[in-house]
């Protein structure tokens, strides 16, 4: 048995890593989940468990699911000839809760950066181009975020692709060094709607 004020530090610490939470708000989150540790804190832990177990890439899109493949892969009815390519998992899951999208996706994980010496193979960007032979893709929706590298990363995908489907990007409506996971759902669907070729 550790000290108990210092297993209740030792959770705060690591909750202070966690994106949008600082030392203060780590804080507040630890003491709400502790005084709720029934109803909240239990099945926090518990569903932390499964998803530390289970959570693993889409060997397909690289989505993040609990099986080989995802949902969105696995379902027949996203087979419409459209793949919408992003940079993060963030972003995929801000295009699914627009609800805008019918087709499949592939995730990047990251841009081309000559700096940070990242090449096409890092960014799973042979597998995309087998993936619209194999899935008789019609158009590539590039959703790449409006920075020096994602628009990069886009132009290098049009070449690979050019001439063997429609390449298209998203609109205006996405800011100059915006992320797709910032922005609200309404700016997505504009976006998307009014894409543009490539
Ligand atoms: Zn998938």
């Amino acid at each position: 048995m550790g000290d108990a004020t210092q297993d209740i530090e030792a959770l705060i610490d690591l909750m202070a890593r966690l994106p949008g939470l600082g030392p203060r708000s780590a804080r507040r989150a630890v003491l709400h989940l502790i005084k709720k540790r029934g109803r909240l804190m239990g099945p926090l832990a518990t569903a932390m468990q499964t998803v530390a177990e289970n959570a693993r890439e889409c060997t397909q899109c690289g989505n993040i699911g609990t099986a080989d493949i995802c949902d969105i892969c696995a379902s027949e009815k996203r087979a419409n000839g459209e793949i919408c390519v992003v940079e993060d998992v963030a972003d995929l899951w801000a295009m699914e809760r627009a609800a805008v999208f019918g087709g499949r996706y592939h995730v990047l994980g990251g841009t081309l950066s000559a700096l940070d010496a990242v090449g096409p193979e890092d960014l799973r960007i042979p597998h995309l181009v087998r993936r619209v032979g194999d899935e008789q893709i019609r158009e590539v929706i590039l959703a790449l975020n409006a920075t020096v590298d994602g628009q990069t990363t886009a132009h290098y995908i049009a070449d690979e692709l050019a001439g063997r489907c429609e390449i298209t990007s998203l609109a205006q409506g996405v800011p100059i060094g915006g992320e797709l996971d910032y922005l609200d759902d309404g700016t997505i669907t504009a976006a998307l709607r009014a894409r543009k070729g490539v």
